[in-house]
Protein backbone atom coordinates (compact mmCIF):
# COMPACT_ATOMS: atom_id res chain seq x y z
CA UNK A 1 0.00 0.00 0.00
CA UNK A 2 1.12 3.68 -0.88
CA UNK A 3 2.12 5.75 2.15
CA UNK A 4 0.52 8.86 3.16
CA UNK A 5 4.02 10.29 2.70
CA UNK A 6 6.77 10.28 0.58
CA UNK A 7 9.78 12.41 2.06
CA UNK A 8 12.61 12.87 -0.84
CA UNK A 9 16.28 14.13 0.71
CA UNK A 10 19.09 14.40 -2.62
CA UNK A 11 22.09 13.75 -0.46
CA UNK A 12 25.20 14.61 -2.28
CA UNK A 13 28.34 14.31 0.48
CA UNK A 14 26.55 14.70 3.35
CA UNK A 15 27.76 13.64 7.03
CA UNK A 16 26.85 10.56 8.56
CA UNK A 17 25.91 12.61 11.62
CA UNK A 18 23.75 14.61 9.69
CA UNK A 19 22.02 12.36 8.02
CA UNK A 20 21.51 9.65 11.47
CA UNK A 21 20.04 13.36 12.57
CA UNK A 22 17.88 13.97 10.04
CA UNK A 23 16.33 10.28 9.83
CA UNK A 24 15.87 10.55 13.72
CA UNK A 25 13.84 13.88 13.52
CA UNK A 26 11.79 12.96 10.61
CA UNK A 27 10.70 9.61 12.36
CA UNK A 28 9.75 12.21 15.36
CA UNK A 29 7.53 14.25 13.50
CA UNK A 30 6.06 11.71 11.35
CA UNK A 31 5.30 8.86 14.10
CA UNK A 32 4.08 11.80 16.21
CA UNK A 33 1.67 12.58 13.29
CA UNK A 34 0.53 8.98 12.82
CA UNK A 35 1.44 8.68 9.20
CA UNK A 36 2.61 6.20 7.19
CA UNK A 37 5.88 7.74 5.26
CA UNK A 38 9.02 6.41 3.36
CA UNK A 39 12.33 8.22 3.48
CA UNK A 40 13.08 8.41 0.08
CA UNK A 41 17.19 9.44 -0.39
CA UNK A 42 18.71 10.29 -3.51
CA UNK A 43 22.56 9.51 -3.45
CA UNK A 44 23.40 12.07 -6.35
CA UNK A 45 26.89 10.56 -7.13
CA UNK A 46 28.59 11.94 -4.23
CA UNK A 47 31.74 10.23 -2.08
CA UNK A 48 31.93 6.60 -0.96
CA UNK A 49 31.38 6.97 2.34
CA UNK A 50 28.68 8.68 1.85
CA UNK A 51 27.18 6.34 0.17
CA UNK A 52 28.13 3.83 2.82
CA UNK A 53 26.56 5.60 5.49
CA UNK A 54 23.02 5.25 3.49
CA UNK A 55 23.25 1.93 2.60
CA UNK A 56 23.72 1.30 6.66
CA UNK A 57 20.48 3.72 7.33
CA UNK A 58 18.15 1.98 4.97
CA UNK A 59 19.49 -1.40 5.86
CA UNK A 60 18.68 -1.23 9.53
CA UNK A 61 15.39 1.18 9.27
CA UNK A 62 12.62 -0.19 7.19
CA UNK A 63 11.04 2.96 6.48
CA UNK A 64 14.24 3.90 4.11
CA UNK A 65 14.68 3.73 0.64
CA UNK A 66 17.75 4.77 -1.60
CA UNK A 67 18.32 6.03 -5.19
CA UNK A 68 21.86 5.66 -5.96
CA UNK A 69 22.47 7.53 -9.54
CA UNK A 70 25.68 6.63 -11.75
CA UNK A 71 27.22 10.02 -11.16
CA UNK A 72 26.87 13.44 -9.92
CA UNK A 73 23.68 15.30 -11.91
CA UNK A 74 23.06 18.33 -9.41
CA UNK A 75 20.30 18.52 -6.93
CA UNK A 76 17.31 19.73 -9.75
CA UNK A 77 17.89 15.55 -11.32
CA UNK A 78 18.08 14.25 -7.89
CA UNK A 79 14.84 15.76 -6.77
CA UNK A 80 13.48 13.87 -9.86
CA UNK A 81 14.67 10.78 -9.69
CA UNK A 82 13.12 11.25 -6.12
CA UNK A 83 9.74 12.04 -7.88
CA UNK A 84 10.17 9.34 -9.71
CA UNK A 85 10.61 7.07 -7.25
CA UNK A 86 8.06 8.00 -4.52
CA UNK A 87 4.59 6.27 -3.96
CA UNK A 88 3.42 8.74 -1.41
CA UNK A 89 0.13 10.44 -1.60
CA UNK A 90 2.13 13.20 -1.20
CA UNK A 91 6.17 14.19 -1.46
CA UNK A 92 7.88 16.61 0.84
CA UNK A 93 11.68 16.92 -0.14
CA UNK A 94 13.95 18.33 2.34
CA UNK A 95 17.77 19.77 2.05
CA UNK A 96 19.73 16.62 3.63
CA UNK A 97 21.26 19.17 5.94
CA UNK A 98 18.74 20.04 8.60
CA UNK A 99 17.97 23.30 6.91
CA UNK A 100 14.75 22.61 6.21
CA UNK A 101 12.67 21.87 9.66
CA UNK A 102 11.12 18.52 9.45
CA UNK A 103 8.16 19.64 11.78
CA UNK A 104 7.08 22.09 9.42
CA UNK A 105 5.36 18.85 7.51
CA UNK A 106 2.87 18.92 9.69
CA UNK A 107 1.45 22.21 8.31
CA UNK A 108 2.02 21.24 5.08
CA UNK A 109 -0.54 18.04 5.53
CA UNK A 110 -2.88 20.59 7.36
CA UNK A 111 -2.81 22.47 3.92
CA UNK A 112 -2.80 19.96 1.68
CA UNK A 113 -6.38 18.19 3.77
CA UNK A 114 -7.64 22.02 3.19
CA UNK A 115 -7.18 21.51 -0.42
CA UNK A 116 -3.72 22.79 -1.80
CA UNK A 117 -1.89 20.54 -4.34
CA UNK A 118 1.34 22.12 -3.67
CA UNK A 119 2.72 24.21 -0.59
CA UNK A 120 6.13 25.77 -0.90
CA UNK A 121 7.71 26.84 1.92
CA UNK A 122 9.06 30.46 2.12
CA UNK A 123 12.05 31.00 4.08
CA UNK A 124 10.72 34.62 6.17
CA UNK A 125 13.82 34.41 7.69
CA UNK A 126 17.62 33.05 7.38
CA UNK A 127 20.15 32.29 9.82
CA UNK A 128 22.75 31.73 7.41
CA UNK A 129 25.95 33.96 6.67
CA UNK A 130 25.04 37.35 4.49
CA UNK A 131 27.83 35.68 1.80
CA UNK A 132 24.67 33.43 1.40
CA UNK A 133 21.82 35.23 2.03
CA UNK A 134 22.78 38.74 -0.28
CA UNK A 135 23.61 36.77 -3.46
CA UNK A 136 20.34 34.71 -3.16
CA UNK A 137 17.63 37.24 -2.36
CA UNK A 138 19.41 39.49 -5.52
CA UNK A 139 19.65 36.22 -7.42
CA UNK A 140 15.35 36.14 -6.45
CA UNK A 141 14.70 39.94 -7.67
CA UNK A 142 16.69 39.69 -10.50
CA UNK A 143 15.14 36.42 -12.07
CA UNK A 144 11.90 37.31 -11.51
CA UNK A 145 12.64 40.80 -13.31
CA UNK A 146 13.53 38.36 -15.97
CA UNK A 147 11.10 35.72 -15.98
CA UNK A 148 8.58 35.12 -18.23
CA UNK A 149 6.40 34.45 -15.25
CA UNK A 150 6.51 35.17 -11.69
CA UNK A 151 8.64 32.86 -9.85
CA UNK A 152 7.78 33.07 -5.95
CA UNK A 153 10.53 34.90 -4.29
CA UNK A 154 12.69 33.48 -1.21
CA UNK A 155 11.35 29.93 -2.12
CA UNK A 156 13.38 27.11 -2.08
CA UNK A 157 12.87 23.47 -3.01
CA UNK A 158 11.56 22.67 0.18
CA UNK A 159 7.68 21.99 -0.41
CA UNK A 160 4.76 19.57 -0.53
CA UNK A 161 3.14 18.17 -3.54
CA UNK A 162 0.19 16.40 -4.14
CA UNK A 163 0.09 12.51 -6.49
CA UNK A 164 -1.45 14.72 -9.63
CA UNK A 165 1.11 17.04 -9.12
CA UNK A 166 3.91 14.53 -8.88
CA UNK A 167 2.47 12.41 -11.83
CA UNK A 168 2.59 15.74 -13.86
CA UNK A 169 5.81 16.74 -13.25
CA UNK A 170 6.85 13.10 -14.06
CA UNK A 171 4.94 13.67 -17.39
CA UNK A 172 6.91 16.76 -18.07
CA UNK A 173 9.75 15.99 -20.78
CA UNK A 174 11.82 18.78 -20.82
CA UNK A 175 15.68 17.63 -20.01
CA UNK A 176 17.37 20.93 -18.42
CA UNK A 177 15.22 21.85 -14.95
CA UNK A 178 14.50 24.96 -12.91
CA UNK A 179 11.81 23.32 -10.32
CA UNK A 180 11.38 26.39 -8.76
CA UNK A 181 10.05 27.92 -12.47
CA UNK A 182 8.25 24.71 -13.18
CA UNK A 183 6.01 24.20 -9.90
CA UNK A 184 4.66 27.41 -10.18
CA UNK A 185 3.91 26.76 -14.22
CA UNK A 186 2.11 24.06 -13.34
CA UNK A 187 -1.06 25.25 -11.55
CA UNK A 188 -3.14 23.67 -8.94
CA UNK A 189 -3.82 25.02 -6.15
CA UNK A 190 -0.98 26.18 -4.77
CA UNK A 191 -0.17 28.43 -1.28
CA UNK A 192 2.92 29.78 0.49
CA UNK A 193 3.80 28.99 4.22
CA UNK A 194 6.61 31.02 6.15
CA UNK A 195 9.29 29.26 8.08
CA UNK A 196 12.59 30.27 9.78
CA UNK A 197 15.76 28.68 8.08
CA UNK A 198 18.34 27.30 9.75
CA UNK A 199 22.19 27.49 8.65
CA UNK A 200 23.77 23.89 7.71
CA UNK A 201 23.88 21.68 10.95
CA UNK A 202 27.40 20.34 9.78
CA UNK A 203 29.72 20.17 6.74
CA UNK A 204 29.37 22.33 3.59
CA UNK A 205 27.23 23.24 1.00
CA UNK A 206 26.91 21.17 -1.80
CA UNK A 207 27.14 24.04 -4.30
CA UNK A 208 30.58 25.72 -4.90
CA UNK A 209 30.62 28.90 -6.92
CA UNK A 210 30.56 27.35 -10.19
CA UNK A 211 27.78 25.49 -9.86
CA UNK A 212 25.54 27.75 -7.98
CA UNK A 213 26.28 30.43 -11.55
CA UNK A 214 25.15 27.38 -13.33
CA UNK A 215 22.23 27.01 -11.99
CA UNK A 216 21.32 30.36 -11.57
CA UNK A 217 22.46 30.74 -15.38
CA UNK A 218 20.42 27.54 -16.23
CA UNK A 219 17.28 29.10 -13.97
CA UNK A 220 17.40 32.30 -16.25
CA UNK A 221 17.58 30.12 -19.29
CA UNK A 222 14.38 28.12 -18.39
CA UNK A 223 12.60 30.91 -17.39
CA UNK A 224 13.22 34.01 -19.38
CA UNK A 225 13.09 34.42 -22.78
CA UNK A 226 13.44 37.93 -22.79
CA UNK A 227 17.06 38.19 -23.16
CA UNK A 228 16.33 37.42 -26.32
CA UNK A 229 14.53 39.85 -27.42
CA UNK A 230 16.30 42.71 -25.87
CA UNK A 231 19.05 43.33 -28.97
CA UNK A 232 16.25 44.43 -30.94
CA UNK A 233 15.63 48.23 -28.96
CA UNK A 234 18.93 48.33 -29.17
CA UNK A 235 19.53 47.53 -32.75
CA UNK A 236 16.91 49.94 -33.78
CA UNK A 237 18.93 52.58 -31.47
CA UNK A 238 21.90 52.74 -33.47
CA UNK A 239 20.12 52.56 -36.81
CA UNK A 240 18.30 55.67 -35.75
CA UNK A 241 21.92 57.34 -34.08
CA UNK A 242 23.53 55.79 -37.32
CA UNK A 243 20.69 57.72 -39.67
CA UNK A 244 20.57 60.84 -38.12
CA UNK A 245 24.65 61.08 -37.90
CA UNK A 246 24.03 60.53 -41.90
CA UNK A 247 21.60 63.11 -41.84
CA UNK A 248 23.37 65.63 -39.90
CA UNK A 249 26.93 65.15 -42.12
CA UNK A 250 24.91 65.04 -45.48
CA UNK A 251 23.87 68.55 -45.21
CA UNK A 252 25.84 70.43 -42.42
CA UNK A 253 29.96 68.65 -43.40
CA UNK A 254 31.33 70.24 -40.50
CA UNK A 255 29.29 68.87 -38.22
CA UNK A 256 30.75 65.99 -36.95
CA UNK A 257 34.46 64.88 -37.85
CA UNK A 258 36.19 61.69 -37.55
CA UNK A 259 39.69 61.14 -37.84
CA UNK A 260 40.47 57.18 -39.02
CA UNK A 261 41.18 56.59 -36.01
CA UNK A 262 37.99 57.07 -34.57
CA UNK A 263 36.00 55.07 -37.34
CA UNK A 264 38.02 52.27 -36.32
CA UNK A 265 37.45 52.05 -33.21
CA UNK A 266 33.86 53.06 -33.46
CA UNK A 267 33.38 50.19 -36.28
CA UNK A 268 35.12 47.68 -33.16
CA UNK A 269 32.58 48.61 -30.88
CA UNK A 270 29.69 47.71 -33.33
CA UNK A 271 31.35 44.34 -33.78
CA UNK A 272 30.91 43.61 -30.14
CA UNK A 273 27.72 44.37 -30.42
CA UNK A 274 27.17 42.08 -33.04
CA UNK A 275 28.88 39.72 -30.77
CA UNK A 276 26.90 40.31 -28.07
CA UNK A 277 23.24 39.95 -29.76
CA UNK A 278 25.41 36.54 -30.98
CA UNK A 279 26.44 35.80 -27.34
CA UNK A 280 22.47 36.29 -26.32
CA UNK A 281 21.34 33.71 -28.58
CA UNK A 282 23.87 30.84 -28.25
CA UNK A 283 22.68 29.51 -24.64
CA UNK A 284 19.62 29.13 -25.92
CA UNK A 285 20.82 27.21 -28.76
CA UNK A 286 22.52 25.09 -26.28
CA UNK A 287 19.63 24.68 -24.46
CA UNK A 288 17.90 23.28 -27.93
CA UNK A 289 20.56 20.95 -28.56
CA UNK A 290 20.56 19.53 -25.28
CA UNK A 291 16.40 18.97 -25.65
CA UNK A 292 16.98 17.58 -28.74
CA UNK A 293 19.60 15.21 -28.36
CA UNK A 294 16.59 14.14 -25.30
CA UNK A 295 19.48 12.06 -22.91
CA UNK A 296 17.94 11.13 -19.72
CA UNK A 297 17.94 13.52 -16.90
CA UNK A 298 19.69 10.85 -14.83
CA UNK A 299 20.93 7.47 -14.78
CA UNK A 300 19.86 5.37 -11.75
CA UNK A 301 23.11 2.58 -10.72
CA UNK A 302 21.26 1.23 -8.01
CA UNK A 303 17.94 0.65 -6.12
CA UNK A 304 18.20 -0.11 -2.48
CA UNK A 305 15.55 -0.93 0.10
CA UNK A 306 12.59 -0.82 -2.84
CA UNK A 307 10.13 -3.95 -2.18
CA UNK A 308 9.23 -4.65 -5.39
CA UNK A 309 12.33 -3.75 -7.46
CA UNK A 310 14.50 -6.90 -7.49
CA UNK A 311 18.02 -6.52 -6.04
CA UNK A 312 20.20 -4.55 -8.65
CA UNK A 313 23.46 -4.89 -7.06
CA UNK A 314 25.40 -7.87 -9.18
CA UNK A 315 28.36 -7.63 -7.04
CA UNK A 316 26.57 -8.79 -4.37
CA UNK A 317 24.72 -11.07 -5.72
CA UNK A 318 27.98 -12.67 -6.83
CA UNK A 319 29.33 -12.39 -3.27
CA UNK A 320 26.33 -14.00 -1.46
CA UNK A 321 26.49 -17.10 -4.61
CA UNK A 322 30.58 -16.94 -3.69
CA UNK A 323 29.43 -17.34 0.22
CA UNK A 324 27.04 -20.04 -0.48
CA UNK A 325 29.43 -21.81 -2.58
CA UNK A 326 31.98 -21.79 0.13
CA UNK A 327 29.59 -22.52 2.81
CA UNK A 328 28.17 -25.46 1.35
CA UNK A 329 31.55 -27.00 0.80
CA UNK A 330 32.76 -26.86 4.06
N1 LIG B 1 22.67 18.36 -3.58
C1 LIG B 1 22.60 17.36 -4.55
N2 LIG B 1 23.47 17.43 -5.60
C2 LIG B 1 24.39 18.43 -5.74
C3 LIG B 1 24.42 19.45 -4.77
C4 LIG B 1 23.55 19.39 -3.71
O1 LIG B 1 21.79 16.45 -4.46
O2 LIG B 1 25.13 18.41 -6.71
C5 LIG B 1 21.73 18.29 -2.46
C6 LIG B 1 22.35 18.43 -1.07
O3 LIG B 1 22.76 17.20 -0.53
C7 LIG B 1 21.20 19.03 -0.28
C8 LIG B 1 20.51 19.90 -1.30
O4 LIG B 1 20.88 19.41 -2.59
O5 LIG B 1 20.30 18.04 0.14
C9 LIG B 1 20.88 21.34 -1.18
O6 LIG B 1 22.29 21.45 -1.22
P1 LIG B 1 23.10 22.31 -0.16
O7 LIG B 1 22.54 22.11 1.19
O8 LIG B 1 24.53 21.96 -0.31
O9 LIG B 1 22.82 23.75 -0.71
P2 LIG B 1 22.38 25.05 0.08
O10 LIG B 1 21.32 24.63 1.07
O11 LIG B 1 23.62 25.51 0.71
O12 LIG B 1 21.85 25.95 -0.98
MG1 LIG C 1 21.44 23.19 2.50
Amino acid sequence: MSPDVSVIVPVYNEQSHTLHALVAEVQRVLTTLQVTYELLFVDDGGKHETNMVLRDIVANNSHCKLVVLSRNFGEQAAICAGLRHCSGLVSVNLDSDLQDPPALIEQMLQAWQNGFDVVLAKQSVRHEPISKTFPSAVFYRVLNFLADRPIPVDVGEFRLLSRPVIDAINQMPERIRFMREMVPWMGFKQMELPFVRADRASGESGYNTIKLLKLAFQAVLVSSTKPLFLMTPVALTIMVIGVTALALTSYFPKTIELSTNQLACLNLIFCSFVLLALGLVTPYIARIIGEVRARPLFIVSELVGFATVPMTNPRKQFADRQSGTIASSI
